[in-house]
This record gives structure tokens, sequence and C-alpha cells, in this order.
């Protein structure tokens, strides 16, 4: 193509009615013709022209006429004139513009969001990778002192309670008692809670330790949270939100969230781990305690007890009671007392004594348990 011909509305820039005219593109410029050119056709050049596009379809042209302070416009509509005009060599390539441009930016939008999802979608899969590539000594080493200063102030174990859950996490255990060789920690906390932290340490609070009555109910629970460690649920967890947090660094420049302090520490208690990892930590932990030979019951007795006084105190309406994360993100309740019944066991060995479990409850109360009898 070397010109085409299309029908424009021109403004000479004095008189104050637009003229109907032919104009003609072709590789120099472009020529109007009209009854209201005064010589018929008037040849303008491309470079004293300034084109601006409106649309894909629409061609606002401008042109500074010689010794002259006015401006003429010429309008020009035509099926495709971006492209046309572009061929010709008039103009560069069109850029999207309009609903092309609409359709560009959504396409672009799309493959982010593919992208986000892929990312997203992989992510626990590469966590859990790294996670397991990382020894449990490694992971304590990187994180030991970390939970230690955030958290040393609320501790309330002596060397006995230590000695009592290290005894009871071994049996728990076994085998992997010597890899993993937990800190079990018990917080003034009034709260009822369980969780582990990144490094192998699991944490009981003193909430806890007063609302269970039986031993199985804390050789349970301890068995929950091990499992989110043996399993390596707490290092993949928090690898995974610290990608998070590296997105929202990378996106809107704070990479405060990036330094291990005990706000993060909150942030990741806040986090919690999938359905699938507490569905995964309680087989688990019934599996460790059944091959242990200790009561494996302790898991439902504690849900249906905190139940009844979570629904009391609803009922009472008494300050809200915090879920405990291991009730934290269970899809049904039914189901999981069900799949918990089906596979738990009762047995004569509770895995601690009772002695021992009350100096563990009164392990935030007094110092007096310190001497072992
Ligand atoms: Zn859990």
């Amino acid at each position: 193509m070397v010109s085409f011909n299309c029908r424009g509305s021109y403004f000479d820039g004095i008189s104050p009615v637009e003229q109907d005219v032919q104009v003609l593109f072709d590789t120099a410029g472009i020529v109007i013709s009209g009854n209201s050119i005064p010589e018929g056709s008037l040849r303008i050049a491309a470079l004293d022209c300034k084109f601006e596009f409106i649309g894909d379809d629409q061609c606002r042209i401008t042109y500074s006429r010689k010794q002259s302070d006015f401006s003429s416009q010429i309008s020009v509509i035509e099926n495709d004139l971006s492209h046309k005009m572009s061929a010709l060599g008039l103009t560069k390539p069109p850029l999207p513009t309009g609903s092309r441009r609409n359709k560009w930016i959504a396409g672009l939008i799309s493959i982010n969001i593919i992208l986000f999802a892929s990312a997203h979608f992989l992510m626990g899969p590469i966590a859990y990778w790294i996670a397991n590539s990382v020894s449990h000594e490694r992971e304590k080493e990187l994180f030991h002192d970390w939970a230690i200063v955030s958290l040393i102030e609320s501790k309330c174990n002596s060397s006995l309670h230590d000695k009592i859950l290290d005894r009871l996490s071994a049996q728990i255990l076994g085998e992997q008692y010597g890899d993993i060789h937990p800190e079990i920690m018990i917080l003034d906390w009034d709260m009822v809670n369980a969780f582990a932290l990144p490094g192998g340490q699991v944490i009981i609070t003193k909430g806890f330790l007063n609302h269970i009555e039986k031993r199985q109910e804390l050789v349970g629970v301890l068995a929950h949270e091990l499992a989110h460690v043996s399993k390596r649920h707490v290092l993949a967890e928090y690898l995974k939100s610290l990608a998070l947090v590296a997105f929202w660094s990378v996106t809107f420049g704070d990479y405060s969230g990036l330094i291990a302090d005990p706000q993060t520490l909150q942030q990741f208690l806040e986090l919690g781990f999938s359905r699938q990892a507490e569905s995964e930590a309680d087989l688990y932990a019934i599996e460790m305690l059944n091959d242990a030979g200790l009561d494996s019951t302790g898991i439902e007795t504690f849900f249906e007890s905190f139940q009844n006084r979570h629904e009391k105190s609803d009922e009472n309406h008494e300050d809200y009671l915090e879920i405990p994360e291991i009730l934290s993100t269970h899809p049904s309740h039914d189901n999981r007392i069900q799949m918990l019944k089906a596979i738990s066991k009762v047995r004569e060995n509770k895995g601690i004594s009772l002695s021992d479990f009350r100096r563990l409850k009164r392990a935030c109360d007094d110092n007096s348990s310190d001497v072992y009898q």
C-alpha cells in the first residue's frame, strides 16, 4: 500500500466552521482536498504534522500554517487508521491503546496472577524441601536464641521441670529424640495454649496446665506439637511466612519484617499451620504414642474439655477464650474427634507419674517442687 484515501473534518483555525475534506495519506505526508481549500488541494509534509491518535481508528492531525499564527486541524476517522498510517511510515507502529490496551493490561494482570498463584502453590513444596534438607541441629542453632530471648522473661521451668519434660518427650519421640532433642518451655501465660516454634522449641502455657485434668491430655498435646517439629511443619511454615514477608518487602520496600525479632515471632504464631499439617500432626502424634505404648486418647479428651469450657464461657458471657493452636485450623470438630477415636488407644502407661504431672501443673506458681522426691 502506497496511499489511501478517507474523509475528514478540516478546521482551518480561522473559520469557526469545520469543513468536509478528502484526505489522501501517502509515504510523504497527507494531501487534503475540498471546496474549502483555496487552491483546491494542499500537500502537507509528514514532518510538519503532529499526529494524535484517539483509539485505533481516529487521528487528529495538527499542522502550523507557514507565515501564520494559526494552527489547522484535520480530524480523520477510519477503520484501523493507526495501522494503515504506520504501514506508510508516517507514524510508529501503534502502541496498544483503547480496548486493545485494556486487553493488554488484563493479560498482564492475568499473567501476574498465574505467576503469583504458581509461586504460592509451589511455595509449600519448596519450603518443605528446604526444611527437610536442614538438620534439626542446624535449625536449633539458627533459632534457639531467637525464641529464648523473646520468651525468657515468661519462662517458669526449673531444672526439675526440664528433666520431667525431657523424659516425657524422649518416650514420645522414641528413636528420633536424639536428633530432635526438643526444648520444652512452660510460660507464665494465662491463655490456654501449646505450640511449637522454629528450632524445636515447644511452648506450653500456665493456662493450658491449669486447664487440663488428665495426664494423657498433656502427653497428647505435647505429642501433637512434637509431631509438628518432627514433620518439619514449623520450619517450613516459617519459611513460607518469610517468603510472604520477602514478597511484601520487595513489593513495598519495607524490609523490617525480614529481621527476626519478637514481633516477627508474634506474627509467626498468628499464622498457624495449614489444615493438612494439623491433620498430619494428629495422625503422627497418635502413631508415636501408640508405638511407644502410651495412652493416646489425650488429644480428643483435651479437645472435648476445651470445647465444653469454650461453650460455657460463651453462655456466661465470660471473656472470649482464645482458641489454642491445636484447635485453630481444623475443618470439622466432629470429623476430627471421630478420626482421633478411631485410632487412639487407652493404655495403662500415661507417660508421666501423677506426682510429676502435679509438679508441672504448679510450675509457674511456686518453686517448692524443685525438691525431687
Ligand atoms: Zn497443631
